[in-house]
């Protein structure tokens, strides 16, 4: 998932990245978040 850099929205998860633009504040600088999620190891 990628947020916008400048306001912090989320951009659709099917956008590109390239040209895209942030619909809040036109910004087109992104950074990706990495989602809250434990990588579970299974050990067995
Ligand atoms: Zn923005």
């Amino acid at each position: 998932m990628f947020r916008c850099i400048r306001c912090h929205e989320p951009l659709p998860s099917d956008a590109s990245l390239f040209g895209v633009r942030c619909d809040n504040c036109g910004g087109k600088v992104f950074y990706k978040e990495h989602p809250n999620v434990k990588k579970v190891l299974k050990a067995r």
